[in-house]
């Protein structure tokens, strides 16, 4: 079962019928505009910090490569297989040609917002009106998710008593004031939950704000389970 991505064109395969339906009606895009529009819905300063996070762990991986006496990806491609994905590419245009996200990506860089100090509020507003944006652009946009979290979060949720609305569930909550998505809702309780991968520990400070805004808005019980 396929359909092309909306942004893109890309075939993008569903091994269930459900699934195939369910993505039809999300109007969803392929994971990699999926992840693109997630990264435009970021304010500027949040994009830097991001930038920064991706520089870092290239760093880390490409120093590891080195020690252990190997070279960075690309340069592994042989010269006979080089000469051979260029004539395969010869008289194509490039697949960054035309794509609205990349246009959309460049006009944000010329924003150029850095070293800008925000208060949460302005932050919340900036949010509010990119998300905006997107969706006329694109349509509803939805961030991507773990499924094996949903996994987690529906275990959870069995074992404590909550029945949690998740993006396996019904689509992940999304917090219309503050441009957020939970990774779980409660909405009887009033119980949001959220699953940590292990890279969240490199933005703590960030979460936890992101916490008490959510506390704060929603006077809900706020429970964080990590990888
Ligand atoms: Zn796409």
């Amino acid at each position: 079962m396929k359909r092309n991505c909306p942004i893109c064109g890309k075939g993008i395969r569903y091994k269930q019928k459900s699934h195939l339906t369910d993505a039809v009606r999300k109007n969803r895009k392929c994971k990699s505009c999926a992840a693109k529009i997630y990264y435009l819905s970021l304010t500027s300063i949040e994009q830097n910090k991001r930038n920064e996070l991706i520089r870092k762990s290239t760093k880390v991986a490409m120093s590891k490569l080195k020690k252990e006496g190997k070279k960075w990806g690309i340069y592994e491609r042989t010269k006979e297989i080089r000469q051979k994905q260029s004539h395969a590419m010869k008289g194509k245009s490039s697949h960054r040609k035309g794509n609205p996200l990349l246009d959309e990506h460049r006009k944000r860089i010329g924003e150029s917002n850095r070293g800008k100090v925000r208060t949460a509020r302005t932050k919340r507003v900036l949010r509010a009106i990119r998300l905006r944006q997107l969706k006329e652009r694109f349509g509803q946009v939805m961030p991507n998710y773990n499924s094996e979290a949903c996994s987690i979060i529906e275990e959870y949720g069995k074992q404590h008593g909550y029945n949690f609305q998740h993006a396996e569930n019904g689509g992940e909550f999304h917090i219309k004031e503050l441009g957020y998505w939970v990774d779980g809702y409660d909405a009887q309780q009033n119980v949001v939950i959220e699953y940590y991968e292990n890279w969240h520990q490199k933005q703590i400070q960030k979460d936890l704000r992101r916490q008490q805004e959510i506390e704060k808005h929603m006077a809900c019980t706020f429970i964080r389970i990590a990888e």
